[in-house]
């Protein structure tokens, strides 16, 4: 079967860049050799890196997930072009009665995907929401916001397709709620949040894994209540950070690296469809966006989801905080796989899925491999 080597700088498990020689064969990494391969099939002149893993896009490309489940084969075509190999599909608040058959569509678009690997992964689903705190619903609707309850949530809870709930933990019946998920193997993530410090505190020790878009949408960061960011900022818990210097001041991103760390920080997009788009009006859910060239906003000023890339997100953290393009790569790429336990992915080493980028001396992305195979190269 088809063989492949690629070698350069790579970003090794451990978070080191280092010159190194992988062997791909049928879809797998079967070899990793410290040091260059001049006749490699593939010699790299900027880095290799695990393909990065998105746990938060709500849709690109036109295409809105809340809106239209099998759009994600779509977008998992194209997200490569942003380095991105694995993919959460998000969905945003919606009416009741929509989440069964939006659930089916993306678990049949995901189905038929399985025997064509020609983009991205789609890993599951990641619902933010309806559990979330009206007070902090952000762009989300607030007719449609619900109270956590455990039966009603284990009629659909099934870890083979929801990866990734976002709730707010101080809600009625919310620490009921995570247990029911994180015990089912649900990642509970906190946000849309209005939380004490306490309160987010019993959410991590009911089973709270992540934090979702550290800082928006969640309770303020004050020094005497700290808040979910406190909480967040403070503990082990890894959480979620829109880079892109509108969601949150680079100042609060330098912040949140000198608190978390590489191993801390998963780099998300929040992308919505106008992401790849020219500016205009799009859907996001039931809700409508008005995007210019830097942001992505409901009619009142509420920031709704956000047009970044992955690529431009690795870019910003290395150009807003202090951190090197190792921790760069590794917040979108080693964290999250970290946060979804994944097995195969987000790891140069024997026995993972080659979902690989390689980025130029730029960090630019100049080609991304999906199971050994090149998805997207950079025309010259
Ligand atoms: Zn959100």
């Amino acid at each position: 079967m088809s063989q492949l080597a690629l070698s350069g700088r790579a970003l090794l498990p451990d978070g080191a860049l280092q010159d190194a020689t992988i062997v791909v064969e049928q879809g797998s990494i079967t070899r990793v050799t410290p040091g260059l391969d001049s006749k490699a099939d593939l010699v790299v002149s900027g880095t290799i890196a695990p393909g990065f893993i998105e746990l938060q896009i709500n849709g690109a490309y036109g295409a809105d997930f809340s809106n239209d489940g099998r759009t994600v084969a779509n977008v998992a075509a194209r997200l490569p072009e942003t380095g991105v190999t694995a993919f959460l599909a998000t969905i945003i608040t919606s009416p009741w009665d929509t989440y069964a058959p939006r659930l089916s569509q993306v678990r049949e678009a995901m189905h038929a995907m399985m025997h064509s690997a020609s983009g991205a992964r789609p890993l599951g689903v990641h619902l933010e929401g309806p559990y979330l705190h009206p007070a902090k619903r952000g762009a989300h609707n607030q007719a449609f916001l619900r109270v956590p309850n455990v039966d009603e949530i284990l009629r659909w809870a099934d870890a083979s397709l929801t990866r990734v709930v976002t709730l707010a933990p101080e809600l009625p019946g919310a620490l009921d709620a995570i247990r029911a998920l994180s015990g089912k193997g649900i990642v509970v993530s906190a946000g849309h949040s209005n939380a004490t410090y306490a309160k987010a505190m019993a959410g991590f020790k009911a089973g709270i894994t992540w934090g979702t878009h550290l800082y928006n949408a969640m309770s303020g960061l004050g020094h005497r209540e700290p808040g979910l960011p406190g909480a967040l900022m403070s503990s082990s818990v890894p959480c979620g950070l829109i880079a892109d210097g509108i969601h949150v001041h680079p100042a609060m991103v330098k912040l949140a690296f000198k608190a978390k760390g590489a191993q801390g920080i998963t780099l998300i997009t929040d992308a919505l469809a106008a992401m790849g788009m020219a500016p205009g009006r799009y859907k996001l859910g039931d809700r409508e966006v008005i995007v210019n060239e830097t942001s992505a906003r409901l009619a009142d000023g509420t920031l709704a989801g956000s047009i970044l890339t992955a690529d431009q997100a690795v870019r910003n953290m290395m150009s807003f905080t202090d951190c090197t393009l190792a921790e760069a790569l590794a917040m979108a790429s080693i964290t999250p796989a970290r946060v979804l336990s994944l097995d195969r992915q987000g790891r140069i080493a024997p026995g993972c899925d080659a979902d690989l980028v390689v980025l130029d001396e730029s960090m630019q992305v100049e080609r991304t491999i999906v199971a050994g195979k090149s998805v997207y190269e950079r025309k010259a």
